[in-house]
């Protein structure tokens, strides 16, 4: 028997028990005459203690040569420790040993097995298995799987069956590159790995299944933006019979349970925005609405006074920074230089401070009155005491300009608390998204995409402004969420393939058997897919979705820790009837 106990199991109240633990050797203490191992196991920790007097020599010798991490097996008694340790709930005791096993000596680890350790992250992820021994990461893992558990069990409570789908298909279109497997037993032909089982589970509903969940491995080859891995997990969902209405309360209800039994936090209610309005108000389809500091534009009341600037933009729009009115020159300074870094890409910030008298002081006093600056107050929603910062330009980029200055500021001021849950669905995006680089138009969110009811002539004369059934869930400025109700009858799928500028013929190719299966009475659906990794980092409090994957890919894709992606040998390549062209 390797144990009958763990080693976070026993208390005070275990006291004169005979026990086996096994785990790993956390730390030793030397005295002389009596050596204490802490014993490290997933449950905890639980101090071993040899003594010459109460044991024997020999035993003490063997103990003092036990190194970091060796794996061993004890036999001994639980005693009540002379000098207790309040921090951990097994530190009343300690068990007296009288039989040592040692199952497995360890090297030195690189770095060491401490919640503040001492190792880098590239060490880390190349001996990830040493790393996840480690509390925060051992944690963060737990954790994912409560989480995961808890969807489990909400889904299949409200009838949601969980199908698997397979990994070894043919494009879905996500809008990123397909990662490809060449097919051995058939020449020159290959697989792609889903983007998402999107066809799948639209296909599970023309199968009657009615209701479908899965969490699911996606595959997405796309350049590696900070904290995107190029494998990641959705909770992929599918209804029949359904209506934007029914997902969005539907999928509430899993997010209400999920905020609820992860951390205990009752939501009320959860506010709709159209795609539009969050643009307007926020700069983002992904607004954080934790805090304010909502846009104001400021068109009507900062243009023909005389400033060039704003007289030329298509946009002047602005924000009320709480409680900024006191930031220096220097301060000030500092944000316009941020505002004009490449990432963000203004050309300038003009700046009121509102002061606490009711008077403004501005940067551009020379154009602006009082009562001009008292307008801008009103627009933006500035009190006493605030600082309004305004940016112009072009709409689309002023807008993302000023949105992340917002973020920027919300972060400094300390208004995104991560014990805070403010959930919303965006709603009514636009079906297509104009690709100013080739010209064409491409599905905003897929071209399964149903256009919303009585707008699908409007793709023939104005396409950019037809909208979609589709849906996001933002929860602290994140998108956690996202779905549509989809196109299911033939005609209107061929109709949006041609807008997307796929021939006849490439749609057939590509998704002829979702056409087909399109004239055997398919259901009404419609669906959402959540990405689990953001989700879980979220609700853990933090930003990196890297931190609750057991073996994540660093940010060349990289699996430092098995050496992958790596070369094959020409057997396989000839094998695969591949020839390499570097
Ligand atoms: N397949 C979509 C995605 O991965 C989600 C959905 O429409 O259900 O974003």
């Amino acid at each position: 028997m390797y144990r009958n106990n763990t080693c976070g199991a026993l208390r005070i109240t275990d006291s004169n028990k005979e026990v086996v633990l096994s785990g790993w050797v956390h730390k030793s203490r030397d005295k002389g005459f009596v050596v204490w191992v802490d014993l490290r196991d997933r449950y905890g920790i639980t101090q071993l203690v040899f003594d010459q007097e109460r044991t024997s020599a020999q035993l003490l010798e063997k103990a003092r040569s036990l190194g970091r991490e060796s794996v061993i097996r004890v036999k001994g008694q639980v005693i009540e420790r002379a000098s207790k340790n309040p921090n951990i709930p097994t530190g009343e005791i300690e068990v007296l040993v009288s039989e040592l096993t040692l199952l497995n000596e360890s090297l030195l680890p690189p770095f060491t097995i401490e919640d503040e350790t001492d190792g880098g992250e590239d060490i880390r992820m190349k001996y990830r298995y040493l790393d996840i021994r480690r509390n925060p990461v051992k944690e963060n893992l737990v954790f994912r799987h409560k989480v995961s558990m808890e969807v489990r069990k909400y889904l299949s409570n409200q009838g949601f069956i969980d199908v698997e789908t397979p990994y070894l298909i043919k494009s879905t279109p996500e809008g990123a590159r397909d990662f490809l497997v060449p097919s051995r037993m058939n020449e020159g032909q290959f697989y792609a790995l889903p983007q998402s089982p999107q066809t799948f589970k639209q296909l599970l509903m023309v199968g009657g299944m009615d209701k479908y969940f899965q969490i699911v491995k996606c595959f997405r080859d796309e350049d590696l933006r900070a904290d995107r891995q190029p494998e990641f997990t959705q909770i992929d969902c599918e209804m029949a019979f359904v209506e934007q209405e029914d997902i969005l309360n539907t999928f509430e209800g899993l997010t209400r349970h999920l905020l609820k039994e992860i951390k205990g936090v009752e939501v009320d209610t959860f506010p709709r925005i159209t795609f539009d309005d969050a643009m307007k108000r926020y700069g983002n389809d992904k607004p954080d609405i934790r805090f304010g500091m909502e846009f104001g534009e400021l068109n009507k009341v900062a243009q023909h006074k005389g400033f060039n600037v704003f007289n030329s933009a298509e946009l002047v729009v602005g924000i009320a920074v709480p409680g900024a009115a006191t930031y220096t020159r220097k301060e000030i300074d500092a944000l316009i230089d941020w505002v004009k870094r490449p990432q963000v890409g203004a050309k300038g910030m003009v700046y009121v401070k509102c002061n606490e008298d009711g008077s403004f002081k501005s940067s551009v006093d020379k154009f602006y009155a009082q009562e001009d600056l008292a307008n801008w107050a009103k627009e933006t929603g500035a009190k006493a005491g605030d600082l309004i910062c305004v940016l112009s330009g072009e709409v689309n980029k002023t807008r993302a300009q000023l949105s992340a200055l917002r973020m920027e500021l919300a972060e400094r001021l300390g208004l995104r608390n991560p014990d805070e849950f403010a959930p919303l669905w965006v709603i009514d995006f636009p079906l297509l998204e104009h690709d100013e680089e080739t010209g064409h138009y491409h599905a905003m969110h897929h071209p399964f995409t149903s256009p919303k009811p009585g707008q699908l002539e409007l793709l023939d004369t104005d396409p950019g402004a037809v909208k979609a059934n589709a849906y996001d869930l933002v929860l602290n400025g994140n998108e956690i969420g996202g779905g549509s109700i989809r196109i299911h009858d033939k005609e209107t799928q061929a109709i949006m393939f041609k807008h997307l500028g796929f021939t006849e013929e490439e749609a057939k190719n590509q998704f002829g058997f979702l056409m087909d299966a399109f004239q055997y009475g398919a259901p009404p659906h419609g669906g959402i897919a959540f990405g689990l990794d953001r989700l879980v980092a979220i609700l853990g409090g933090q930003e990196t979705i890297r931190d609750f994957i057991a073996f994540p890919k660093n940010n060349s894709g990289r699996d430092v820790m098995i050496d992958a992606p790596a070369t094959i040998d020409s057997e396989q390549l000839k094998e695969l009837h591949l020839k390499l062209d570097l």
